[in-house]
């Protein structure tokens, strides 16, 4: 091909890929033009995954009559003059591009009047063509219309995941920024159903309760290092009892700027250090406000990246302002409290150790809730407990698959110490407890092709909008495994029976534990959903580590181990023992060939 300069058109398609990447940046894109003419009230609608349609609709300034084909021009903002005024931005907006690239890549109807006009202007572009034009009455503010998202570049439709990951991605960028203007009102309406609100009441609080769902937004912690400080550092993050297997909960701001930054995550999660087990991670919320010129926001298209003049210095910044907080929470009676008590006088290595799993404990679960407290305390075994191990009349008499196992007595208060005719066995008892769950729960899905249910007494749910979202879609497959759950109003489910085996869980743990797995399924090669739920259920209703259990117990989680079709590993591939043969206990005390 010989050199030729591309036509207007495709340099447009070209670079609006950089800002428009999928239906969520859009919505980011105009969210923020909103906030940044200065709107008080934000309404969102959506139809389908926003390829459809989106609607932004804004009071704010508006755009004057004679600017609104300037404005969908490439590079021309009313933001920025100088590449001097950067340093002094106040706006997320500078560079002048998303209205270009957003009209380049669908069809786009603009609706506006401007604050100081008395009439507004309508008018329809199509993949960059104006199509039409006429002046309108309206109130002021701005609605832009998008459809046909990437009607003309299929390359990029063929990169969009599938609708539901798409509408979650809306609902996370939205539900970011209503955390970020708690004092702007926003709503989100998805196929013509409310499904977020904020009130505009200034007070993050009330935001994080609206978009972390009720349930969680009560395990967060306040953060503020002081409006004197030069880098403040403000928001929530979550007691060490609410925690994710991904980082993908910590959400930072620069200066009202929403922005993805490792290492500035990295100091949220090294602030938890020792609080929370390796692979667990906070839920974060935190504005930092750093003066502007200490920062450089043109690093990338979508605006998603910034530069620090001093990186180190945000970076302690956030650590120490978020482990302050965590630390102090923790030390306030009530949090960990009335958990431990030590049968008769420890050694004090003993009872640290054994405090420490107890934490553990707490930290392994999503959301403890007061039944895991509760079900501490008494650490007492009750009969009627149906996570009590001894197998009940049900279990089927299978062949066995290990040799008959003497019980000894259990280490550390979550593995049992066992001998068989071939040495010693350290069964953990975890991962043995969920492997025999496993098999009686799918024998009996096998078998009756219903799991035996457990009625609550209705208890309600509240959720964030991306959560319940992934909820809804899931309910089908969560009731063939024994969940009643039903949506009741906004973001609100009622829960009326759980599996059996989860009877003195608490429902919103366990279904908190499997929206988490479901959350992160969208990666190829990730188990399917029901076994994913059947993973949860099976984790969220095994004897935990640091759980005392009494002889009788042990004895029948062992007898049940043994006949397990693959007693040796846990449904997730972990090994449920180790073994020491005795050949090798004769090896390590010197007395082979003794
Ligand atoms: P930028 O935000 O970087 O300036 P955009 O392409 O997003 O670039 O927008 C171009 C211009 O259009 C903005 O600078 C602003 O003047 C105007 N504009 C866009 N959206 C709105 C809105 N919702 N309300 C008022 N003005 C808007
Ligand atoms: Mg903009």
């Amino acid at each position: 091909m010989r050199i030729a300069v591309l036509p207007e058109e495709v340099v447009a398609q070209i670079a609006a890929g950089e800002v428009v990447e999928r239906p969520a940046s859009v919505v980011k894109e105009l969210l923020e033009n909103a906030l940044d003419a200065q709107a008080r009230q934000v309404r969102i609608s959506i139809e389908g995954d926003g390829r459809q349609r989106i609607v932004v609709a804004d009071d704010g300034s508006g755009i004057h009559t004679d600017e609104v084909e300037t404005a969908f021009m490439r590079h021309a903002t009313s933001k920025l003059r100088a590449l001097d005024d950067l340093s002094r931005l106040h706006t997320l907006g500078f560079r002048g591009e998303a209205l270009a690239s957003i009209a380049a890549v669908s069809r786009v109807t603009l609706a506006t009047r401007h604050i100081d006009e008395q009439a507004g202007t309508r008018m329809l572009i199509e993949g960059g063509h104006l199509r039409d034009r006429k002046s309108i009455g309206a109130p002021s503010g701005t609605v832009l219309t998008i459809e046909n998202l990437f009607y003309n570049t299929p390359a990029r439709l063929k990169f969009l995941k599938t609708e539901n990951t798409e509408k979650r991605q809306i609902a996370a960028v939205i539900t970011r920024y209503a955390m970020a203007y708690p004092s702007v009102r926003f709503i989100l309406e998805q196929d013509g159903r409310e499904i977020f609100r904020t009130h505009g009441s200034g007070f993050l609080g009330d935001v994080i309760t609206a978009a972390l769902g009720l349930e969680h937004g009560k395990q967060m912690i306040e953060v503020d290092n002081g409006e004197s400080e030069r880098i403040r550092v403000y928001g929530y993050t979550s007691a060490p009892s609410l925690n994710r297997a991904d980082r993908s909960r910590i959400t930072l701001f620069v200066n009202g700027r929403w922005i993805v930054d490792n290492s500035l995550t990295y100091a949220v999660i090294q602030a938890y250090h020792t609080l929370l087990m390796t692979g667990r991670y906070p839920v974060a919320v935190l504005m930092i406000e750093i003066p502007p010129e200490e920062i450089d926001v043109n690093v990338h298209p979508t605006k998603a990246e910034v530069r620090f003049r001093n990186g180190d210095a945000v970076f302690s910044a956030i650590q120490k302002a978020v482990r302050r907080a965590v630390i102090e929470q923790a030390q306030t009676p009530g949090i960990f409290a009335g958990r431990f008590s030590a049968p008769g006088e420890p050694s004090r290595a003993w009872a640290d150790r054994y405090e420490a799993a107890q934490l553990d404990l707490s930290l392994d679960l999503a959301d403890p809730g007061q039944h895991a407290r509760k079900q501490h305390q008494d650490v007492a075994y009750d009969e009627n407990d149906p996570t009590a191990v001894p197998y009940g009349p049900g279990a089927p008499a299978k062949p066995r698959t290990l040799p008959l196992l003497r019980v000894i007595g259990q280490v550390a208060a979550s593995y049992i110490v066992a001998e068989g005719p071939a040495g010693l066995y350290l069964v953990d008892q975890h991962a043995a407890h969920e492997r025999i769950l496993y098999e009686q729960f799918m024998d009996e899905h096998e078998q009756q092709g219903m799991i035996a249910q457990f009625a609550l007494a209705a208890q309600t749910l509240h959720l964030s909008p991306d959560e319940a979202r992934l909820l809804e879609d899931n309910l089908t497959a969560l009731q063939a495994f024994g969940f009643d759950v039903e949506p009741f109003g906004q973001n609100t489910f009622v829960v009326r029976s759980v599996p059996a085996m989860l009877a003195d869980r608490e429902p919103a743990a366990v279904i908190s534990g499997i929206l988490e797995d479901l959350y992160q399924g969208n990666k190829p090669g990730q188990a399917r959903i029901e076994d994913k739920i059947v993973l949860r259920v099976c984790k969220q209703a095994a004897v935990k580590a640091g759980q005392i259990l009494s002889l009788e117990q042990m004895q029948g989680l062992i007898r049940q181990l043994e006949r397990c079709d693959s007693p040796l590993t846990c449904p997730h591939g972990r090994p449920t023992m180790i073994h020491m043969s005795s050949e090798q206990l004769e090896r390590e005390f010197g007395r082979a060939g003794a």
